[in-house]
């Protein structure tokens, strides 16, 4: 039990016992920790930083009427990414503090949407993969609808079959992910997006983890499909400025192909003692730096600078993939097209040699469909590729040779 402190204490003094206190957080962006973490390199870092602090005290909500540079970022960095998302004209979209909220609003919106198009239904229903992500439940939970998550995920894929035929009259939207998070395999957006046309569903692409990453990739990689907006039935794409577009923590975007829709995640109330109180999104009061942040670091790098980071982040994954399925009994799950990925055994229990990597001081995570270790890799793991493999051959000959035994770890995404 914490008092409420009654005296003042000098910054120094707490500025210590702040230090002493993180010595035993992961360091986010180490290279022996695999674990998500967004990190291109010192230097977009430093813009990250910097120009996040330049707008820490502004507050986001008044960007229209006191603070024109920060709506001007603001609406250069929708036009932008339209661009990126080859968005057709009248396209648009709105920020958000992080991937979860632009999923709910992407929910939000088809239920508005919905009502105009199919009156009646009573608790709205989305169907999504197996692997879709958790943030959907939390949707439903806040909007009162109703998530059919399909069972199963056919070699990593998409149920189609069963996803068609959960579809009922109170489905209103399909999801597909590019990609989902687990395995980094983009689902097939075309497809889905037919049987959304067909039915009449508003059909949203979570593209949150990989929006900053397959436009570039898919210059490097023949197996990424088309996952924007030219798939002429995608409504709605989420993607987070504060993961692969490598800004500051609080940014993401929700896009719609048609920009009017926006109009149903506004909230608008104009008989309150204050004045009127209109937002786009769920926030209210929000960091500023968050967007200064996403707006310098894309003007930063530009397209020139994402397709070299995603150039070298592929050949860095292929020295892993490559790696791991030299080692007898391991096996990489998938075909992975972004930066994380899972690999696994069908020879033994890929838990156990998660314990003894860990035992060696390496930060990694653990999925459970299949059993598997996951990594994120970023820019700073090109010091610790070799050492990683060497490490993880040794302990998987002992765990193959049954000197290994396996303690009980829940894989666990977030707690
Ligand atoms: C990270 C992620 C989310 C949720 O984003 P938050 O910013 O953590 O709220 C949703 N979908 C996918 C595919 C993600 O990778």
């Amino acid at each position: 039990m914490t008092n409420f402190p009654s005296q003042k204490r000098d910054w120094s003094e707490l500025k210590s016992a702040m230090n002493e206190a993180r010595s035993n957080d992961l360091i986010w962006n180490h290279e022996r920790v695999f674990k998500p973490a967004y990190f291109a390199g010192d230097d977009v870092l430093e813009v990250a930083r910097e120009s996040y602090h330049m707008y820490i005290n502004e507050n986001a909500l008044y960007s229209k009427t006191s603070y024109p540079s920060l709506y001007q970022y603001e609406t250069e960095l929708i036009d932008m990414l339209v661009d990126l998302l080859n968005g057709p004209d009248g396209s648009g979209g709105s920020f958000t503090s992080g991937g979860t909220e632009s999923n709910l609003l992407a929910m939000k919106t088809a239920r508005e949407w919905a009502k105009e198009h199919q009156p009646g239904s009573s608790t709205p229903e989305i169907v999504v993969p197996r692997t879709a992500h958790p943030s959907f439940e939390k949707g439903a939970t806040v909007l009162e609808m109703k998530v059919v998550r399909l069972q199963e995920s056919p070699n990593l894929t998409v149920d189609l079959a069963a996803m068609e035929k959960a579809i009922n009259a109170n489905t209103i939207m399909l999801v597909g992910s590019a990609p989902p998070y687990n395995y980094g395999h983009t689902d097939p957006i075309t497809v889905i997006g037919a049987m959304a046309q067909q039915h009449g569903l508003w059909m949203h692409v979570d593209s949150c983890l990989g929006g900053f990453i397959l436009p570039f990739a898919r210059e490097f990689d023949s197996t990424i499909p088309e996952f924007d907006f030219l798939v002429p039935t995608v409504r709605s794409i989420s993607v987070d400025l504060h993961k692969y577009a490598y800004a500051a923590k609080g940014i993401s975007a929700l896009m719609l192909r048609d920009k009017t829709h926006t109009d149903y995640n506004r909230t608008s109330f104009n008989d309150w003692p204050g004045g009127l109180y209109s937002t786009p999104n769920l926030s209210g009061s929000r960091s500023g730096g968050a967007i200064a942040s996403a707006w310098a670091v894309i003007n930063y790098l530009g397209r020139e600078g994402y397709r070299n980071i995603v150039q070298d982040l592929i050949q860095l994954r292929q020295q892993f993939q490559a790696g791991i399925n030299a080692i007898p009994g391991l096996r990489v799950v998938g075909n992975p097209q972004t930066f994380q990925f899972a690999f696994g055994s069908d020879q033994f229990d890929i838990y156990a040699v998660a314990d003894a990597m860990e035992d060696l001081n390496w930060k990694i995570g653990r999925a459970r469909e299949p059993h598997s270790i996951q990594l994120m890799i970023n820019r700073s793991h090109h010091l610790t590729v070799t050492t990683f493999l060497s490490d993880l051959e040794k302990v998987s000959d002992r765990v193959a040779a049954g000197n290994i035994k396996v303690r009980d770890i829940q894989s666990v995404y977030a707690n």
